[in-house]
Parts: C-alpha cells; structure tokens; sequence
C-alpha cells in the first residue's frame, strides 16, 4: 500500500483545508518548531483508526479539532482523509474520519459508512496502520532501539503484514468462546426438559 495523498480540516492547528501530496520514496517533514510536522504525523495516524487521545497528545479525542486562537474561533469538527493504493496496488482506498464535538468519530472508505475496526482491518491487511513502523515519529527511534523483545516482535508482525491476522484470530476466538457458551447452555436446557 502507499499513501497517496492527505487532507486535513479543522485537525489541531490545521485549521484551513491542506492537502498534501506524497511522492513515492521516503518522506520527511521539516519546518520550524512548533509549525505543525507532529500534527501531520498524527492526523495520518489517526485516520487510520488511533484510538489512544494520549498517544496524539491530547487529554480526549475531542482535543484533536482546532481549539481556536487569539484571532480564530474555536471548530465543532475535524475531519481527515487519506488516499492510498490498495493492497494490489492498482485499486484506490480513501479512508476519511471526522469527528464532531459530542458525537465522536465517525469514519468512510471508498464513501461507504463503515466501522472503526473496518478501517484498522484494511490497514493491517496492508501491513500499515496507525502503529506502523513506517511511521517514524519524533523519539520513535530511541524507543525501538530501548524495546523489549514481545514489543520488537509485534514491530516486525506489523511489518511483515500478519497483524492483522492476529486481530482475525482474536475475532475468531470470541466468537468461538460465545458459541461453546451458547451450545452449554442449550445442552442445560435439553438436560431440564428431560
Ligand atoms: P516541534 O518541532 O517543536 O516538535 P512541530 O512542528 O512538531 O513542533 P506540532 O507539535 O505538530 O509542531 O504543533 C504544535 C502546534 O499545534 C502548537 O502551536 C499547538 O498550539 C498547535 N495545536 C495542537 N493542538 C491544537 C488544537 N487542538 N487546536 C489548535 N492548535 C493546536
């Protein structure tokens, strides 16, 4: 998969629509302090699901709509859409997100209305998602560097595309645990009726 391009409204100090293209290859974001390079990380982290407000900085997830200044009020929304080829490379997956004050996130791909574990499933699938190790954020590499191996070990599942699979499995297994459930208790019922 490769992100394309990403559109940013109302998301922290992106007040005004941005729209950024990425060019194949690596890219790095450089700018003053202060000028936003973080913001863009993490709206790219959290249209891809982030559901930890701290791990973007913020008290709630709320905190991620442009607060307001001295000069600008305050936005009821946040909203960001990120643009990718697909897992085969020749389809296109749009993810957006929004969230609105009071009525948390929602989010659409392809403009279809869809849950927030849809979006983490499509991105895990194609081995990327908000806790990728593609993205590389400030500290990022001393806390790879200082990881235990468990926490290496997931990097590299991420890696190589097989988280997914391991949230698949952790469906799987619940539904399992509801159906041998299920199948007791009917087996209590046959047993009373008896
Ligand atoms: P540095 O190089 O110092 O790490 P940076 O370029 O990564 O800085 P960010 O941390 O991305 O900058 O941006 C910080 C700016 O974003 C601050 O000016 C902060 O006030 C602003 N900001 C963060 N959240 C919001 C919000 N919800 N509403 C408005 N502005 C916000």
């Amino acid at each position: 998969m490769r992100i394309k391009r990403l559109r940013l409204t109302g998301f922290k100090s992106f007040v005004d629509p941005a729209e950024l293209h990425i060019e194949p290859g690596l890219t790095g974001v450089v700018g003053p302090n202060g000028c936003g390079k973080s913001n863009l990380l993490e709206a790219l982290r959290w249209v891809m699901g982030e559901t930890s407000a701290k791990s973007l900085r913020g008290a709630g997830m709320e905190d991620v709509i442009f607060a307001g200044t001295q000069a600008r009020p305050a936005r009821d929304f946040a909203e960001v859409s990120v643009l990718a080829d697909g897992v085969e490379g020749d389809d296109v997956l749009e993810v957006v997100r929004r969230i609105e004050r009071g009525a948390g996130s929602a989010y659409r791909i392809n403009g279809r209305d869809v849950r927030a574990k849809d979006v983490a499933l499509a991105f895990a699938d194609a081995a990327t998602g908000a806790h990728s190790p593609a993205l590389v954020s400030q500290g990022r590499i001393g806390a790879i560097i200082a990881a235990k191996p468990a926490e290496r070990r997931a990097m590299l599942e991420e890696a190589a595309g097989i988280a997914g699979l391991h949230v698949r499995r952790r469906d799987a297994e619940a539904k399992l645990r509801a159906t041998e459930a299920n199948l007791e208790r009917i087996a209590t019922l046959i047993g009373d009726q008896e």
